[in-house]
């Protein structure tokens, strides 16, 4: 064994020898300078020492390592030596560490508490905060009410003393005086059904706030007794209210608890109070067919939470925006102990339709024209012949403005056009349930023949059932072949009357005007067929053709009358819209009184712009006219919900309709004729003696605003084959709730509707457009091939999806992403508003302009 010295030691342990003398001193040694030797047995003291007290000098790793060495004797006098080196490392997890790992978990442990007592602490005091602030906003408000009482007396007063001045000059004082007494208190007798809805509705709290509403109701009739004191003891009867004692501090029954304390110290304050009731109040629930979640709550004076906890309770679980069915609704309101009242939904609108009274003397009236036809057969220039030849004729100062509708007066008699050519405009008015045109003008340019859109258009009148006179145009031009347009179109089921058929063909030019009075002659023999007739005497009738906002007049509305006479004062009621008509002015922007059946006029005064299509009735009474414009106003989203749910696929069987043969309509485009042809022939095949498939419209190219819109009105399910929706086209479905579905396999489509037909359409895969994104520019890269610079422009583009490659909304190409790179990165996926590159696998046609659509399947059980 060597012995070493103390500084030897030092340097060998890496300590300083001062530090290390201390340590032998501790140790129980006696070495005071560093040359003194230090023997083994002192090292072992030492080091035992060290371990006991030190332990963070203690090796916290540990490698071993062990050398053997063998020889090897090869082939007789050869020797080889082999070394074996061996090497362990193991780190060693101390006593200590062992403790402070537990000491951690302690720590952790204790943490957690403190956190949770913090939050708790935290919460306690916010919601006293809380208490706080909704006890000064209680307070402030109630000052803030009585300031206001007294402010809207004084108001109220000075009004009345006005009202009942001018009552004293009005030709129908009653009315006035009930008016203000309306307006200003509750009428101490309910006059008339629309009375009394009217004073309903207001003591229906808005929010749960219970005391709130009532201090409403008192103030209402505190208001009321200043005006009429004789009626005060009476209102007070009627007032369903209990007093609670100061005292009380229970729950009142509505979700909110108030303090006796507070409440003492508002009464205090405020003499009239507010009164809590001592017991659930009873409230009379009227139910239509549907309601939503909140409206419930709300006709109960509960909040919505407490309706949906309560049908959570029940099992069926409610968002608060849900529509309820009638029988839902009357379980959760008789079970949170309310009278339930069934309404009739449509009670108004059906006195409505009694109240409208149609009779009179019947007369002939004027057929109302569309132009519809290919892009550039000459809609315009026809329409703009006929104007300018028969309608500017006569007028001074010739057309001073456009109206979108006009009516040419011939020897005779006088046809109206709807100056709006184009197919969207009049499916969009179909589609809301408006037929304004009596016959079409189907414009084919002669030296253009059939087009695609010529046969939209032939599909749009036959699915609205009305008649078609063709006018072959561009007669005048020497490459015009009239007689095979005649032939093309018959062969699309439009069959000229010398073949056989009830088409009636005219040759025009809206050029040159030849065969104009021949066109407008044909039209008047078609309208003689349809026997059109109205009853001028009987109140207005009509449709709307289009609205707009003008800067100086309000709204303005053009509005064909179809029956009855429109005139100037009259009460419209116009979809969702009324008021009363200030002017009328005629397709020439005179101003005119009144105008008849046919008649096109813009009409001023309405309360907003309705829409196209909605239709437009005179009503006597204004106070009728508001009540169903409001009326029609939450009516509206209810029934774009319940037609979203009736125009899908799988619902289709039931909401066929029971009388004759029951009818699953189909608004079907493709890509190629092609395939049109043999899927439309394939689906026309599939009915039986109960049900049929009828193909209402089919094309090629991707799926339109016109093609929503038609299978809207008709009611139809949208199928794209290999094409996809356009933008406008894709609103409407969204907006309408229409069912569209892309397919790209034939015999995937067949199957659909034949399960359709049999009621059993099952689960059902359907595709998912994740992500769209549109090609801005292409470049090639050595490794990837052709890679297109996008912008994703809808929802998200995954790496691993399939995609799709459309152009000009037809699918192209579908396959998978090779790449997809933002800046220099490979991503997994890229969202809307910003920019990648795109790598499509074997394929590097991609053009810019092109789509790529990314998509992934989801299996969809059938809903009912
Ligand atoms: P729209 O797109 O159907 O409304 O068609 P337009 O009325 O805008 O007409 C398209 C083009 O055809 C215009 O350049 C017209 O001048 C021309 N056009 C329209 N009708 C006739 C016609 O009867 N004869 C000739 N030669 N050209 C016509």
């Amino acid at each position: 064994m060597t012995q070493v010295t103390v500084k030897e030691l030092a340097q060998t342990v890496n300590t300083p020898v001062e530090r290390l003398l201390q340590q032998m001193r501790e140790a129980g040694l006696s070495h005071s300078s560093a040359d003194q030797v230090v023997t083994d047995t002192e090292k072992q003291k030492l080091l035992s020492h060290l371990k006991g007290n030190t332990k963070l000098d203690e090796p916290r790793k540990i490698t071993l390592q062990r050398k053997t060495q063998t020889t090897l004797k090869v082939s007789g006098s050869k020797t080889v030596n082999v070394e074996v080196r061996k090497k362990k490392t193991y780190v060693k997890q101390s006593p200590d560490e062992l403790a402070t790992e537990q000491q951690r978990e302690l720590e952790a442990q204790r943490e957690a508490e403190e956190a949770a007592r913090l939050k708790a602490e935290e919460e306690a005091r916010q919601r006293a905060e809380e208490e706080i602030r909704l006890k000064a906003e209680e307070e402030a408000r109630l000052k803030a009410e009585e300031e206001a009482r007294q402010q809207a007396a004084a108001k109220a007063a000075q009004e009345v003393a006005e009202a009942a001045a001018k009552a004293a000059t009005e030709t129908k004082p009653e009315e006035v005086v009930e008016e203000v007494v309306a307006n200003k208190a509750a009428p101490a007798a309910p006059a008339a059904a629309s009375d009394e809805r009217k004073r309903e509705e207001p003591r229906r709290p808005v929010a749960p706030p219970v005391a709130g509403k009532r201090d409403e109701d008192e103030r209402r009739d505190r208001k009321h007794a200043q005006h009429r004191p004789s009626l005060k003891e009476k209102d007070k009867v009627s007032s369903p209210r209990v007093v609670r004692s100061a005292g009380d501090d229970e729950d009142d029954g509505f979700g909110g608890r108030r303090g006796g304390r507070n409440k003492s110290k508002l009464k205090k304050r405020n003499q009239h109070g507010f009164q809590n009731p001592t017991g659930p109040v009873v409230r009379e629930v009227a139910l239509g067919e549907t309601i939503t979640v909140a409206e419930l709550a709300q006709q109960m004076s509960v909040k919505a939470a407490e309706v949906i906890k309560f049908m959570f309770k029940m099992g069926s679980p409610a968002t608060i925006n849900q529509v309820l069915d009638r029988e839902t609704a009357q379980l959760v309101a008789e079970e949170l102990g309310h009278k339930v009242k069934l309404v009739s939904e449509n009670a108004l609108e059906e006195q409505l339709a009694e109240s409208l009274k149609f009779e009179g003397e019947q007369v002939h009236r004027a057929p109302v024209v569309t132009v519809m036809g290919h892009v550039d057969h000459g809609k315009t220039s026809l329409l703009d012949y006929i104007r300018r030849a028969k309608v500017a004729a006569g007028e001074a100062g010739g057309i001073t403005q456009h109206i979108g509708a006009y009516h040419v007066n011939t020897d005779r008699g006088m046809v109206t056009f709807l100056d709006t050519p184009g197919h969207a405009a009049f499916t969009a008015m179909r589609a809301r349930g408006a037929q304004a045109t009596d016959i079409v003008i189907l414009v084919v340019a002669a030296d253009d023949g059939v087009m695609p859109q010529t046969e939209e258009a032939i599909q749009h009148a036959k699915a609205a059932g009305v008649p078609i006179v063709v006018a072959v145009n561009k007669i005048d031009k020497p490459d015009a072949d009239p007689d095979r347009v005649k032939h093309d179109l018959a062969g699309r089921d439009v069959i000229p009357e010398e073949w056989g058929g009830d088409t009636q063909f005219v040759h025009v030019s809206a050029k040159a005007g030849t065969g104009v009075d021949e066109l407008l002659e044909a039209i008047l023999l078609q309208a003689e067929v349809l026997e059109l007739t109205a009853t001028p005497s009987a109140p207005g009738r009509g449709v709307v053709i289009e609205s707009r906002l003008d800067k100086g007049r309000g709204p303005v509305a053009t509005v064909l009358v179809q029956n009855g006479t429109l005139r100037q004062g009259d009460m419209a009621l116009v979809g969702v819209n009324f008021g009363r008509i200030r002017a009328m002015l005629d397709e020439n922007g005179k101003p005119i009184k009144e105008a008849g059946p046919s008649i096109p006029v813009e009409i001023l005064g309405l309360d907003g712009t309705p829409d196209a299509g909605d239709e437009l009735t005179v009503l006597t009474d204004e106070k009728k006219a508001r009540e169903v414009a409001l009326f029609r106003q939450g009516k509206f989203r209810e029934v774009k919900l319940a037609r979203a749910q009736a125009g899908k696929l799988e619902n289709i069987f039931e909401n066929m309709g029971q009388d004759e043969k029951k009818t699953l309509n189909i608004v079907l485009k493709s890509d190629v004729r092609g395939s049109l042809e043999a899927l439309q022939s394939s689906l026309s095949g599939l009915g039986n003696d109960e049900v049929q498939v009828r193909v209402v419209a089919g094309g090629v190219g991707g799926i339109t605003e016109s093609d929503a819109n038609l299978a809207l009105a008709s009611n139809a399910v949208l199928f794209g084959f290999n094409v996809r929706a356009d933008a406008g086209a894709r609103k409407i479905i969204e907006q309408e709730g229409l069912d569209l579905r892309y397919y790209n396999v034939i015999y995937d489509i067949i199957e659909d509707v034949k399960k359709a037909l049999t009621g059993m359409l099952g689960s059902d895969v359907r595709e998912n457009i994740l992500g769209i994104a549109e090609v801005r520019d292409v470049f090639r890269s050595p490794k990837f091939g052709a890679v297109a610079g996008c912008m994703v422009v809808e929802g998200m583009v995954h790496r691993n999806r399939p995609i799709r490659v459309l152009r000009e909304d037809i699918v192209i190409f579908e396959g998978e992403l090779e790449s997809l790179r933002r800046f220099k990165d490979d991503v997994a996926e890229v969202r809307a508003g910003m920019e990648c590159g795109i790598g499509v696998k074997s394929y590097n046609d991609v053009k810019v302009g092109d789509k790529i659509e990314v998509f992934e399947k989801v299996e969809v059980a059938r809903s009912l």
